[in-house]
């Protein structure tokens, strides 16, 4: 087994573990998939209190469940939240009453188009009470009265968030974030989580010349929150991703930060090119996940957001049937490799002069024409290294060259540190 199929079985064993919570933007849901993230890498959980004034926004109560149910006149339990977390309305008040099929339909959501699936839906900023069912138990039920319980809390608590700073050689930082705050979705939502913890761990054993800050928030409050709290620290962030649906089947898809054309854009773009397989690019808008609240005029950050098929776009999406068998281990272990060749760039992008920049220098005499492998590709790689001695010149990155040679970063980057090791080119500084 290589590698990269064993992280992707990782990351499902992971994502299997942290299925059955029931997490929502509060409460001990989170607390617990938190934990369990938090054996694998030391996550710093921060709490912070209802009510907190985070820009334009407050911190909400904090919510907790424990059980609820609908039950027929009989007596017969027709919904049942430890069947499925998401029969519940995320964020509904506590209830216990009983009622006709006719008040109780106004509190039911269902998906007519797909008559097995369980909708997700919240209500996290007004106050209100529900269940989710398929359509098919929704059509089943007979007229007569219903008890409906819901057994949870929505009380002044905290807002719960886990962070992990991994420090590098610079304190400049690549900033990658993903919501935790779904229920049983194992794509939007789990997966990201996944991806992230894998690579976080996957980093602290490489050499870096970055700082790393992994977030694992609740979407939109989440960042805000963390925003705010760290407004002095977020010039640091040079460069930044939004992980979610990063499991399933479809090809991969990036959204272009607010800023359109920063260095995480290019190196995203320049990666998924050169794997030759389908993808898409898609411009920034202000909708989507957290990269929403970080490309908010008043940071304006180069953060952009990868993804498999982005949300609202697979029918699963916000259903029970955004499941673990949707999203697979070749899956996520494809998005871990195709975040881990992203980062790499960002890593080891820099600008170099040409020592000998008065015509081409001669390189046979220096053993470098026909030395650099010996392969079938020595002709691209004397094509690249002409590439290189041209284009080294203070101003053109690494990631330039590459794409002005039309060639992999990676190729870019050995040539260069063997044009280095023989003295024909010297790293300028970054500013
Ligand atoms: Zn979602």
């Amino acid at each position: 087994m290589s590698v990269e199929e064993r992280v992707g079985r990782e990351m499902h064993a992971l994502m299997a573990e942290l299925y059955p919570i029931c997490r929502s933007i509060t409460g001990d849901g989170v607390r617990q998939s938190l934990a369990i993230l938090g054996r694998h890498i030391p996550l710093q959980i921060e709490e912070v209190a209802s009510g907190t004034a985070v820009f334009d926004w407050a911190v909400p109560n904090e919510w907790n469940i424990w059980d609820a149910w609908v039950k027929n006149a009989v007596g017969e339990k027709v919904i049942d939240f430890q069947q499925c977390n998401l029969h519940v309305l995320n964020y509904s008040v506590p209830i216990h009453r009983r009622v006709s099929l006719g008040e109780l339909q106004e509190h039911l959501h269902s998906l007519p188009e797909y008559p097995d699936w369980i909708p997700y839906r919240t209500s996290y900023y007004r106050e209100n009470w529900g269940f989710c069912l398929s359509d098919r138990v929704r059509q089943s039920l007979p007229e007569g009265e219903y008890e409906v319980f819901i057994d949870a809390t929505l009380a002044p608590g905290h807002l719960t968030y886990g962070e992990y700073y991994l420090p590098g050689e610079s304190e400049d930082e690549i900033l990658l974030s993903c919501h935790s705050c779904h229920p049983s979705l194992a794509n939007d939502n789990l997966a990201g989580m996944a991806v992230a913890t894998f690579l976080a761990k996957a980093l602290q054993e490489k050499k870096r010349r970055y700082s790393y800050r992994f977030l694992f928030i609740p979407g939109t409050i989440g960042s805000i929150t963390w925003l705010a709290r760290n407004e002095d620290r977020v010039s640091r962030i040079k460069h930044g991703l939004v992980l979610a649906c990063v499991g399933d089947p479809g090809h991969l898809t990036y959204k272009r930060s607010r800023r359109g054309n920063a260095e995480i854009d290019r190196a995203v773009i320049h990666v998924l090119r050169q794997a030759a397989r389908p993808y898409d690019v898609v411009d920034f808008s202000p909708y989507g996940y957290d990269e929403r609240q970080y490309c908010s005029p008043g940071f304006n950050l180069a953060v952009g957001s990868l993804t498999r098929t982005p949300h609202g776009r697979y029918p699963q999406y916000h259903t029970s049937a955004d499941n673990l068998d949707l999203v697979q281990p070749e899956y996520l272990a494809d998005s871990f490799a195709t975040y881990l060749a992203v980062l790499d760039v960002l890593e080891k992008n820099k600008t170099y002069l040409n020592t000998n920049p008065k015509c081409e220098p001669q390189l046979g005499k220096r053993g470098l024409y026909g030395a650099l492998g010996g392969l079938q590709d020595t002709r691209e790689r004397e094509m690249v290294m002409l590439w290189v001695l041209n284009l080294a010149d203070g101003t053109h990155t690494l990631l330039d060259m590459a794409e002005r040679a039309g060639t992999s970063f990676a190729l870019v980057s050995q040539v260069a540190s063997v044009l280095e090791a023989h003295g024909l080119l010297t790293a300028v500084a970054p500013d």
